[in-house]
Parts: C-alpha cells; sequence; structure tokens
C-alpha cells in the first residue's frame, strides 16, 4: 500500500475517532457523576441582569416579558439594558414597557455611540450591585425557572461562572442546530462535573460580580474566554442541565457561526498565556479538559483538510480504495449529523484563516 494512503488514512481516523471517543467517554464516564457543588436551594442571592442591546425592536419586549415570568423574586432582581445608540424604536419600546411594569427594576443606559457588545456590559459593571451578574442576549428566551435553577449551584464559593443548556427555537437551519446542540449539551455538561467547560455561551452566562470584574479586557474577550479565564483562575466555569435558553437562528447563520468560532480560536490561542502573565494561573482537572478541547479546536480540523487532500491526491495515482472513501463521505453527507460535523469543521478553518486578519468585535445588525 502507498504511504500516502497509509498517512490519509490514519489522519481520517484521528479527526473522526478522537471526537467520537471522547463523546462516547465523556457520557459514559463523566456524565452520570455527582456535581461535587453544595448547593443550597434556598439561597436567594441579589442578581443584575445586563441585556446588551443594538437595535432589537423585534425582541425587545417579549425579553423583558420573559423575563418578568421568571420564578424568582423580582424585588431581588434589577435589569440592565445597555443600548449602543440604537437607531430602531428599541428604546421607545423599553420606555413605554418600563412605565407599565414598575414591578421590576429596570434601568436604561444609552451610549451616544456603538461600542460594541462586549464594551457595553463591562462598562455597565459600575451600575451593577447584585452578588450575581446575568449576561443575556435581547433575542434569547429564557425558561421560567432560569434563574432559580441556576442560584443554588452559586450557594458554593467553587462556583465562578454558569452557563444554560441551549436550543435553537426558530430559523431555517433549526433541525441541523439542534442535532449539533445535542451533541455538545452532553458533552459540555460532562466536562462541568469533571471541572469546568471552555465554551460557554453568551446567551445566559451567569458570573460571580467580584470575579467577573477582574476579569482582564482582552480585545477579544468574549463568553468563551471569560469562562475559560476564570476555570484557569481555579473556580469553577459550568454548563448545567436544568437552566435552559432558547435562541432564534437570525441573519446569516452562515457568518455567526464563523465569527463565534473565531472568539472560540482566540479563546484557545491566548487564555492561558493570559491567566500566566496575571499570575492567576491555578492547576487543576480543568487542565486535561482544555488539552481536548484545544486539540479538537486548532488541531483536530485540519486532519480532515489533510486527510482528504491525500485520498485525492492518491485516487490520481489509481488507488480504488481512495475513490471508495470519497464517494463514501459524499453519500454519507446525506445524514444531517454527518453534514453538521463537516460544515463546523470547515467554518473552524475558515474561521481560523480569518482570525490571522482580524475579529469583528462589532457585527451587521
Ligand atoms: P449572535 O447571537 O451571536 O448572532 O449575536 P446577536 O446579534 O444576537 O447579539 C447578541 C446580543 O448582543 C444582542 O442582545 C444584541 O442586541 C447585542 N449586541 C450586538 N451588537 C451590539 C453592540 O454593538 N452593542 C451593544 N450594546 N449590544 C450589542
Ligand atoms: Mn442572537
Amino acid at each position: 500500500m502507498n504511504i500516502l494512503l497509509l498517512v490519509a488514512l490514519a489522519l481520517l481516523v484521528l479527526h473522526f475517532g478522537v471526537p467520537l471517543i471522547y463523546y462516547v467517554y465523556a457520557k459514559t464516564r463523566w456524565l452520570k457523576r455527582e456535581w461535587n457543588i453544595r448547593m443550597n436551594e434556598s439561597y436567594r442571592p441579589r442578581i443584575s441582569i445586563i441585556i446588551p442591546t443594538f437595535n432589537e425592536e423585534e425582541y425587545i419586549e417579549k425579553k423583558l416579558d420573559n423575563l418578568l415570568e421568571q420564578e424568582y423574586p423580582l424585588d431581588l432582581i434589577e435589569v440592565l439594558i445597555v443600548d449602543d445608540g440604537s437607531k430602531d424604536k428599541t428604546l421607545a419600546i423599553v420606555k413605554e414597557w418600563m412605565k407599565k411594569h414598575p414591578e421590576l427594576n429596570v434601568k436604561l443606559i444609552i451610549s451616544e455611540s456603538r461600542k460594541g457588545k462586549m464594551k457595553s456590559i463591562f462598562d455597565a459593571l459600575k451600575y451593577v450591585s447584585g452578588e450575581l451578574v446575568v449576561i443575556t442576549d435581547a433575542d434569547a428566551m429564557l425558561g421560567k425557572n432560569a434563574i432559580l435553577n441556576t442560584v443554588k449551584y452559586f450557594a458554593d464559593p467553587s462556583v465562578g461562572v454558569l452557563t444554560a443548556s441551549l436550543k435553537y427555537y426558530a430559523g431555517k437551519l433549526v433541525k441541523y442546530e439542534n442535532v449539533y446542540r445535542d451533541y455538545y449539551n452532553v458533552i459540555r455538561i460532562a466536562e462541568s462535573k469533571v471541572h469546568s467547560t471552555p465554551i460557554h455561551s453568551g446567551v445566559y452566562q451567569v458570573v460571580r460580580r467580584d470575579i467577573l470584574e477582574k476579569v482582564p479586557r482582552e480585545p477579544y474577550i468574549e463568553d468563551c474566554f471569560i469562562a475559560s479565564y476564570i476555570a484557569f483562575s481555579g473556580y469553577r466555569a459550568i454548563q448545567v442541565d436544568d437552566v435552559w435558553s432558547y435562541e432564534p437562528m437570525r441573519g446569516s447563520t452562515i457568518r455567526t457561526k464563523i465569527r463565534r468560532a473565531q472568539f472560540n480560536i482566540s479563546t484557545f490561542l491566548n487564555t492561558k498565556k493570559i491567566t500566566e502573565r496575571t499570575n492567576t494561573y491555578k492547576q487543576s482537572p480543568f487542565d486535561y479538559i482544555w488539552k481536548i478541547e484545544w486539540y479538537l479546536y486548532i488541531i483536530n480540523p485540519w486532519l480532515l483538510v489533510l486527510g482528504t487532500t491525500l485520498l485525492v491526491m492518491t485516487l490520481t495515482q489509481g488507488f480504488m480504495i481512495s475513490g471508495f472513501l470519497l464517494i463514501l463521505g459524499l453519500i454519507l453527507l446525506v445524514s444531517k449529523t454527518f453534514r453538521t460535523w463537516i460544515l463546523q469543521q470547515i467554518f473552524l478553518i475558515v474561521a481560523m484563516l480569518k482570525n490571522l486578519q482580524s475579529i469583528e468585535t462589532m457585527w451587521k445588525k
């Protein structure tokens, strides 16, 4: 057999095998573990909810109505809407809603010009008084018990940051997205049981305020950086299975996914260095999870590209088996799971190449 062909096979076996084995291992060994967190069901901290907004006229009213339905004492909740000078009806809708609902403490902070999502959030921290800060997107709807189910984890001081499990609720690609979500939700929750997961979603992310204030304001700061930085600092950064957030797919799905992948990649390339620089790094079981995820995000996508390229090369040298495998790959694309996986690998590759230029901190809205 040809050496190129052998290399191609080895790369492809690794590419598909490593994540598959990791998934099965996480699901059978880790997912059933105890949390090892001292929860307290009657813990009732004060909560500050930050909603960054830019042109959210379609969702902001639904979002506020959704918060009003939370099964948590309203007098322990304050809401800060940090708007970057929306050009649509967002501000008018919020003001109207505030008049109608004095029972919820809502503050509106308006910036003259656009600063971007993360900068708005961090600038708003000075107005925040709760022990826990909830960061949540205007278009994300929460289960009624989201906050109630969240707080018990924070009764244990080892928990620094928590994110919800996610589902998409609208849009043309919903079916695909939920295939991918189920796969990732299992891995993220399993990793969280061991210690922490590096991948969090800003759709709903809850952070202890004093810890959030110490997170360095890096240019590519995002949900995953916040989670990973906090996990490296020795606190738990968890995704839990009893807090759910529902998000619509809107705008260009491909652009959104590439943008999010770019942030994930920056997080993997930079966070560890930063925790060492700021002297906050602490050894923990998170180190192993980090190494595996690092491999899955940074290295593994390239094995697919290389393996496929080598297959095509050996095909031109007349190896039947290469042709067979390439055709098998094409046929497997009928499967939604397989297609979603391949697309995700392509997004990661494109994101890595785009990161060589710049990251979008302010996107078209
Ligand atoms: P995606 O879900 O990653 O596609 O991002 P979205 O466009 O849904 O934005 C997530 C949240 O950030 C929403 O609540 C937006 O209104 C808000 N947002 C997006 N861009 C900005 C911005 O430049 N400034 C502020 N303050 N909020 C923003
Ligand atoms: Mn969104």
